[in-house]
C-alpha cells in the first residue's frame, strides 16, 4: 500500500505534468465507489480547469485548481498515478504481465483499470490513475467547501513534532503500534514506517502509547521524520503494485531494520526480529533493542 514516502515522491514527479497545464479532457470509468464525485460531474468541473499547486496532506494529494476549487486523490492499496510513457512491467498485475509478451508489456495503454485520465491543452503527456482494486479515491471540492477526509486527518508525520505526538497519545491505551497508523492521530504513517521507525526509536510495538514518556516521544517523531525522509530520497518502496510516476520501482524496502525481516538477525544485536499481529497487522520488531 502506497504509505506517505510513495504519495509525496508521486506529488513531486506528478507536480510536474500537472502544474501551469489546462485540462483539455477528462476520460473516465463508468460510475464506482472510486470516483466520491460523479464521473460526469467530475468531466464537467474538470475541463478547463488549470492546475496551480499540487500539495499533500498525509498519503491524499490534492491538486489547487485557478477557480478555488480542488482534486482529492488517494492512491488506495494498489492506485497508481503516473505519466503517459511511463515504461514498466509492474504496471500490469501480476496475473496479466505472466501473459503478455514482453513487447506489450513496454508501454502503457489505457486499460479498464485506468479509471480516470487527464489530457490537456498544452504540450506534454497524459496523466494517468489507474488502480486495479478500486480502493484509491477520486473526489472534486467546491471552492471554499471543506472535506472529511481532510478534517479528520491529524499532524502530518513529515512535520510531527515530539511535543505534538505526546500530546496526541495522552489519552490513548492502545499499543503505541496501532496509534501511530490511526490517520487521524498522525497522516501518513503505515505498516512498513511504523515498524522501522519504533525500531529506530528503540521502543516495544506493544507498549501502551499513553505510557510513552516525553523523551521518547522526541525519540519516535525524530525516528518517524528519519524513516520517512530516508524512503522519500531512496524512491519509496516498492512493495506490492506501487511504482513511482515514471514507471521506476522505489528501493527503500531493501534498507528495512525489521520489516518483512521475521527471523531474521537484527542488524544491531543479531537477536532474531520478532514478528506478531497487532490490531491485525502484521507488526516486526527486535526484542533485545525495542523496550
Ligand atoms: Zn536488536
Amino acid at each position: 500500500m502506497p504509505e506517505l514516502p510513495e504519495v509525496e515522491v508521486t506529488r513531486r514527479q506528478i507536480e510536474k505534468i500537472l502544474v501551469g497545464r489546462t485540462v483539455l479532457g477528462v476520460d473516465t470509468t463508468k460510475k464506482s465507489y472510486f470516483f466520491l464525485t460523479p464521473p460526469a460531474e467530475l468531466r464537467a468541473r474538470l475541463v478547463g480547469r488549470q492546475t496551480k499547486a499540487l500539495t499533500r496532506v498525509g498519503k491524499y494529494l490534492v491538486a489547487e485548481l485557478d477557480d478555488g476549487s480542488r482534486l482529492l486523490l488517494h492512491l488506495g492499496m494498489t492506485g497508481q498515478l503516473f505519466a503517459a510513457g511511463a515504461r514498466s512491467p509492474r504496471l500490469l498485475s501480476a496475473e496479466r504481465r505472466a501473459t503478455l509478451s514482453p513487447e506489450r508489456a513496454q508501454g502503457f495503454e489505457p486499460d479498464q483499470h485506468t479509471h480516470l485520465v487527464m489530457r490537456f491543452a498544452e504540450p506534454g503527456p497524459n496523466l494517468y490513475f489507474r488502480d486495479v482494486r478500486k480502493f484509491g479515491k477520486v473526489a472534486w471540492i467546491a471552492r471554499g467547501e471543506a472535506h472529511e477526509r481532510l478534517d479528520k486527518l491529524g499532524v502530518d508525520a513529515l512535520r510531527v513534532s515530539g511535543a505534538e505526538l505526546y500530546a496526541a497519545l495522552r489519552r490513548r491505551a492502545a499499543p503505541i503500534k496501532s496509534v501511530l497508523l490511526d490517520q487521524s492521530v498522525l497522516a501518513g504513517v503505515g505498516n512498513i514506517y511504523a515498524d522501522e521507525a519504533l525500531f529506530l526509536a528503540k521502543i516495544r510495538s506493544k507498549r501502551p502509547a499513553k505510557r510513552l514518556r516525553p523523551e521518547e516521544c522526541e525519540r519516535l517523531a525524530a525516528a518517524i521524520r528519519r524513516v520517512l525522509r530516508r524512503s522519500i530520497t531512496r524512491g519509496g518502496s516498492s512493495i506490492d503494485d506501487y511504482v513511482r510516476p515514471d514507471g521506476s520501482d522505489g528501493a527503500y524496502q531493501t534498507e528495512c531494520h525489521v520489516y518483512g525481516r521475521g527471523g531474521e538477525p537484527c542488524r544491531a544485536c543479531k537477536t532474531p526480529i520478532k514478528r506478531i499481529v497487532i490490531g491485525g497487522r502484521s507488526t516486526h520488531y527486535c526484542p533485545t533493542c525495542q523496550k
